[in-house]
């Protein structure tokens, strides 16, 4: 096992499935310990025996995201389980798409509340005191369709759009203080919560140089890139990993 990260305290949240489970298996195989997230007990502690059994350390700490308590909540969970918070990734999320006139008032909220308002509050429970100590990572998971209109993706683009102006909100008012805060933007990806759109996935990666889906393993190599010393000079990026498809 490599030990860039030794030592490192990590919070994954949207840990047990896809991008999020991935990076919390690479940040405990470089050396961090990690605290994997999700509401799903099964899958997450499935998540922390694989990393336990690869020689790493890693914890289950259930939640339901969905408000400021409960993304509160989370994040004092994991303080007390690590001691403190070094590095943040916020993965969590959910994409329903459709027309704008058929989305549901409950579902816009459910959507604003995981994409949106749990980041939020993580980092406002967080980033102050990464701000204290003087050193820090935060990593948001945004997406292409937050860069471009896209018919039928108002809601999630919307919401992750968000995410990419708190990128570099964050960094301007946490940067000064050592806290790097930067974003990875994904173009279409295999992961669990998308093998139900089959075809449509491929459909559309189509438009980009690459022509084909991601996995999940090359959006975690920039995930783990932004959280590293490599990236000790990037603030606010929020990096495309999508095949060139926001490019061109
Ligand atoms: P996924 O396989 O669908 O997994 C979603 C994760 O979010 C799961 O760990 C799930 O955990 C967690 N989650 C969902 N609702 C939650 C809630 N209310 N409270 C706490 N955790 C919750 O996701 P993915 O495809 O890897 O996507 C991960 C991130 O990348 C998302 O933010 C997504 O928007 C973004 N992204 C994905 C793609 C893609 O093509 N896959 C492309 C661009 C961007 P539980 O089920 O255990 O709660």
């Amino acid at each position: 096992m490599t030990s860039e990260l030794a030592g490192t305290k990590a919070l994954v949240t949207g840990a047990t499935s896809g991008i999020g489970r991935a990076t919390a298996m690479e940040l405990a195989g470089l050396g961090a310990h990690v605290v994997v997230s999700g509401r799903d007990e099964n899958r997450g502690n499935q998540v922390v025996e694989e990393i336990r059994s690869a020689g790493g350390q890693a914890w289950f700490v259930a939640t339901d995201l969905h408000d400021a308590a409960t993304a509160r909540a989370l994040a004092r969970a994991a303080k007390e389980q690590l001691g403190q918070v070094d590095v943040l990734v916020n993965t969590a999320g959910i994409y329903p798409f459709g027309p704008t006139e058929q989305i549901a008032e409950e579902q816009f909220d459910a959507v604003y509340s995981l994409n949106v308002k749990a980041p939020y509050f993580l980092v406002a429970e967080l980033a102050p005191e990464m701000a204290m100590r003087g050193r820090g990572a935060i990593v948001n998971v945004t997406t292409m369709v937050a860069e471009f209109g896209a018919a039928g993706f108002s809601l999630y683009g919307s919401s992750k759009a968000a995410m990419v102006l708190l990128t570099k909100s964050w960094a301007a008012e946490y940067g000064p203080s050592g806290v790097r805060v930067n974003a990875v933007s994904p173009g279409p990806t295999r992961t669990e919560g998308t093998a139900s759109m089959g075809d449509a996935l491929d459909q559309l990666a189509r438009g980009g140089p690459a022509g084909r889906p991601g996995s999940v393993e090359e959006i975690t190599e920039a995930i783990i890139f932004l959280v590293s010393d490599r990236a000790s000079f990037i603030h606010g990026a929020v990096l495309p990993v999508d095949g060139g498809r926001v490019a061109v």
